[in-house]
């Protein structure tokens, strides 16, 4: 019998491909197309709308670059918002944050959540537990806009702007990010890989300029995100958060007893510089 393929349908014309080995659960929910299966390589795969969304190998890279970037640089974020992240990835990293008291989690599509506590358990690694977790199952657009809580840190982790991440790019949910972040605060996304998806550091720079004093991206190469290196929004009306040196990164990272296996202080330094086609397209 031959394999079973999964051919991702991100890219016109071009597409990574897995074997599987096993599909573990497969359904199309209220939002979207979620498939969860193994590869021998990669352990256990998810899918929405035929999009590659984690990989129990390559997920500590984008989660740790995602969650510790922005927290380590913001220095006593209390309060922070996930919006999307529903593999539970982010949120176990937010967690290993002893001085984060609360989490908000705002998760459009509750299968996931349920799917991934099943078949990609250290993902979350209990942290759906944890005493500090707020999870409200809505559009992240609408919560942005209509909460009175507020923010120091907020974590966009969606999937790609098709189907109901879509409005997760656009300028209402942006605006909500602004009204509902703390003076100080910083707000970062996963913003596509921009060899493949460069409009979308364009448009992002351009819809977020006219909201925080500085825009700009970090980055990160996660295997599975396929086409070169993941960019990450940053907005925040402090510039000086992400020009702080190396030692300071350091000292906080080392005072928060976290253990990583791609963070690093130089990286989190280091990431926000951006290749001149990078600079180019933020700017386009
Ligand atoms: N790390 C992945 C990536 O970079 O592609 C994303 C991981 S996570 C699975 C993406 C999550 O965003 C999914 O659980 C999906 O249900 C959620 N999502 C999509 N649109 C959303 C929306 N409008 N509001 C809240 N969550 C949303």
């Amino acid at each position: 019998m031959s394999a079973m393929l999964f051919s991702e349908t991100l890219h016109e014309g071009w597409a990574q491909t897995f074997r599987m080995d096993e599909v573990l659960f497969e359904v199309r929910t209220e939002h979207q197309h979620l498939v969860i299966f193994r590869n021998p390589f990669w352990g256990t795969v998810m899918a929405l709308d035929g999009i590659i969304q984690t990989t129990e190998r390559d997920e500590f890279i984008y989660h740790e670059m995602m969650t510790h970037v922005p927290i380590l640089a913001h220095g006593s974020a209390r309060k922070v918002l996930i919006i999307g992240g529903g593999d539970g990835g982010i949120l176990r990293e937010v967690t290993k944050h002893a001085g984060v008291e609360a989490v908000t989690q705002v998760e459009i599509d509750e299968k996931v959540v349920e799917m991934c506590k099943q078949y990609l358990p250290n993902h979350s690694a209990g942290a759906f537990d944890d005493p500090r977790l707020n999870l409200v199952i809505d559009d992240g657009v609408n919560f942005v806009r209509t909460t009175d809580e507020k923010f120091d840190v907020i974590i966009s982790d969606s999937t790609d702007p098709v189907g109901p991440g879509e409005v997760l790019f656009e300028s209402p949910f942006y605006e909500g990010v602004k009204r509902c972040l703390n003076p100080g605060g910083v707000f970062v996304a996963q913003n596509g890989v921009v060899f493949m998806q460069g409009e979308e550091v364009t448009n992002s720079h351009r819809r977020l300029s006219p909201l925080f004093a500085d825009v700009h991206f970090y980055h990160a190469a996660v295997p599975t995100y396929v086409g070169g290196s993941m960019t990450f929004a940053w907005a925040t009306d402090n510039p000086e958060l992400r020009r702080q040196s190396v030692e300071v990164i350091r000292e906080r990272f080392e005072a928060s007893g976290i253990e990583t296996r791609y963070y690093t202080p130089e990286l989190h330094v280091g990431s926000f510089a951006l290749p001149k086609y990078v600079q180019d397209l933020m700017l386009a």
